[in-house]
């Protein structure tokens, strides 16, 4: 996303655009992106420096760290800001790799399809949210077991 600073009056501009995810390379390999960023910006300049706030917003395919389903998330970057000094008059800035940046930050770390996933069985490799197995968690994996037998001694 490309700026000319000449093109800004001093009251601001509001500016949207889409910024391509396509080149965004992440080292994970639990996600895919699908779509562009879209970017809500305001634009500010005060003497040498352009001032951006704004949203930030796209599209995600994430792979559950706990059942490994596939599932589409929104990534969305409520408060986004930078600040980019510039030589007076005026420049030409590119913004594209501080919302790429602020974009990756947004990323979930380790996803989740949903909070109350059930994730693969430990015994079988099973996905407990759609076959729940008839495999029964042996002693040693219970605490509860583990007290039971203290307890009866
Ligand atoms: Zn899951
Ligand atoms: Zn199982």
């Amino acid at each position: 996303m490309i700026i000319d600073t000449r093109t800004i009056p001093l009251a601001g501009l509001d500016l949207r655009g889409d910024v391509d995810s396509a080149g965004l390379a992440v080292s994970d390999s639990t996600m895919k992106w699908n779509s562009p960023i879209a970017c809500a910006l305001r634009l500010q300049v005060a003497e040498n420096l352009l001032l951006v706030r704004g949203t930030l917003s796209c599209r995600v395919e994430y792979t559950c760290s706990r059942c490994l389903k596939k599932f589409d998330d929104t990534l969305a970057v409520g408060d986004f800001r930078a600040e980019v000094e510039f030589a007076a008059p005026f420049e030409i800035i590119d913004l594209t790799p501080y919302i790429r940046q602020d974009i990756i930050l947004g990323l979930q770390y380790k996803p989740i399809c949903s909070t109350d996933c059930r994730g693969l069985c430990v015994h079988c490799g099973g996905d407990l949210n759609r076959n729940p197995c008839d495999c029964k968690p042996g002693a040693d994996d219970s605490p509860f077991s583990r007290l039971d037998g203290i307890a009866n001694k």
